[in-house]
């Protein structure tokens, strides 16, 4: 999709923070981060949010998973034998809670305390 932004970030023609990438997924620092980790994780492959990707591709949607496992272990957010760190996987749907970019992506946050419930 052209129109896309997260589609024209997987196609090279706007610049990415590129953090870790597969065949089939990208993950990029977010431009205004929320937390010392803020890291968007999305297939390349464009669907609109994460309930379509489920339906049109479960094993992708599982690929995006293990994306945002694998940017967490990076960020050092996973169990480092000690204290366990922690971090959030947000995906939002839909304008009222919060979707901007119509490409779904998974927000992984973390470095810092998580409140809950968020807002
Ligand atoms: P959402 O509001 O859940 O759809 O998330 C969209 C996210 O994309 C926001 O956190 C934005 O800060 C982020 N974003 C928008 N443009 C860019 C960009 N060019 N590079 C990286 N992140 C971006
Ligand atoms: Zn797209």
């Amino acid at each position: 999709m052209t129109d896309c932004l997260f589609c024209r970030m997987v196609a090279g023609e706007i610049p990415a923070d590129v953090v870790h990438e597969t065949d089939r997924v990208l993950a990029f620092r977010d431009i205004n981060p929320q937390a010392p980790t803020h890291v968007l994780v999305i297939p390349k492959q464009h669907h609109p949010t994460v309930g379509a990707l489920a339906l049109a591709d479960p094993s992708l949607l599982g690929e995006v998973v293990v994306g945002a496992q694998t940017v967490a272990e990076q960020e050092g957010l996973v169990d480092d034998g000690g204290a366990e760190p922690g971090f959030r996987i947000v995906t939002n749907t839909g304008r009222q809670a919060g979707q901007t970019v119509h490409h779904v992506h998974l927000h992984v946050l973390g470095g810092r305390g998580l409140t809950w419930p968020p807002g």
